[in-house]
């Protein structure tokens, strides 16, 4: 099979290339670059055994005749390129809103003109400012001002789900959105605010946790080979077109404690910093307090669960830290 990600040199797509490659499929990979990085996919890209079905395009989605042959070579599309990261949403404000709409936009549109099945990545962001755990597809969503730009990301995503639907619902394209819950391992950057990779690399400097707010959100976090998984199984599901799916793991921790389990996990002497959120971000800054997804939706229908404790995951970021 022909797979076609866009966004392929980024953190989880550089992921999904590698499995796909591994399954025997040629890959095609385009990214501008802005968040991804060639040394994602220099890893695999040398394997003798890929060599030959790698295909790597440094060029942007906006990019017409790129894109033409790419969804026309291709029988599947993963379309991951996006802004990522509330810290890179903040700093690029038009930048994300201007790749998140009309990127996706214009993927859908080529997509539905050579009839290709697409695979969209949303976010849990879409869900919004909810307390209730867990947080299921059909939920309504609740959003902050927009004077407070964090709730761009999510009105974007929103936005892109959509528009996926209504190409679904007016010209039959196959498309299935994804909804993607703290997504973490090997190869993501704390360059964008992830919280993970960042307290692991200032542990393993001994320097202090920097845990935002009270330190009393929480997450749930998932592992990419298991997020990986998820993306090619619901792909290979006739029944997931036209669907949204929460992809997430189980445990939910709040920061405080994770830094607390980075710290153990480490074997650091870092101590832990609670610095307030003005601080850290700027003065309209609004946080999600709390981030639980229901996966009753993918487990039925593909058989989905993730496979990756909380303890394992820390374990593969610290190692993969280590070793760049
Ligand atoms: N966070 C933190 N310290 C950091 C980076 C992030 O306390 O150095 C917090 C952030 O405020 C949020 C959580 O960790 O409550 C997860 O942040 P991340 O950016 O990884 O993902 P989000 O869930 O916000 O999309």
């Amino acid at each position: 099979m022909r797979v076609l990600i866009t966004g392929g040199a980024g953190f989880i797509g550089s992921h999904l290339a590698e499995a796909h490659l591994e399954n025997g499929d040629e890959v095609y990979i385009i990214d501008d670059l802005s968040t991804g990085s060639l040394k994602n996919i220099t890893s695999f890209q040398k394997d003798e055994r890929y060599k030959s079905r790698l295909f790597v395009f440094t060029d942007t989605i906006f990019n017409n005749d790129v894109m033409l042959e790419l969804t026309g070579t291709c029988e599947v599309v993963y379309h991951l390129a996006a802004a990522v990261g509330v810290r890179y949403i903040l700093e690029n404000p038009l930048e994300s809103i201007r790749i998140n709409i009309q990127g996706t936009e214009k993927v859908l549109e080529l997509c539905s003109k050579f009839k290709k099945k697409v695979l969209i990545a949303s976010s849990s962001e879409v869900y919004g400012k909810h307390l209730h755990a867990p947080l299921v597809e059909s939920d309504n969503i609740i959003y902050g001002p927009s004077s407070k730009f964090r709730w761009s990301y999510a009105a974007s995503k929103l936005m892109d789900e959509f528009s996926a639907l209504a190409y679904y619902r007016t010209s039959g394209l196959w498309v299935a959105i994804t909804r993607l819950f703290n997504t973490v391992g090997p190869r993501q950057t704390g360059a964008y605010g992830m919280v993970l990779p960042r307290f692991v690399d200032q542990a393993l400097h001994n320097q202090p946790l920097t845990v935002y707010g009270e330190g009393k959100q929480t997450r749930t976090f998932t592992y990419v080979k298991d997020v990986v998984q998820a993306l090619m199984g619901l792909m290979q599901a006739d029944a997931a077109g036209g669907e949204v799916f929460n992809i997430g793991g189980i445990e939910e921790i709040s920061i405080l404690d994770l830094a607390q389990r980075v710290v153990q996990a480490t074997g650091s002497s870092s101590t832990i910093r609670l610095i307030p959120y003005e601080e850290a971000f700027e003065k309209d800054f609004e946080d999600m307090q709390r981030r639980v997804p229901s996966i009753e939706k993918i487990k039925s229908l593909i058989g989905f669960e993730p496979k990756t404790d909380l303890d394992a995951i820390i374990e593969n970021v610290i190692e993969y830290a280590k070793e760049t």
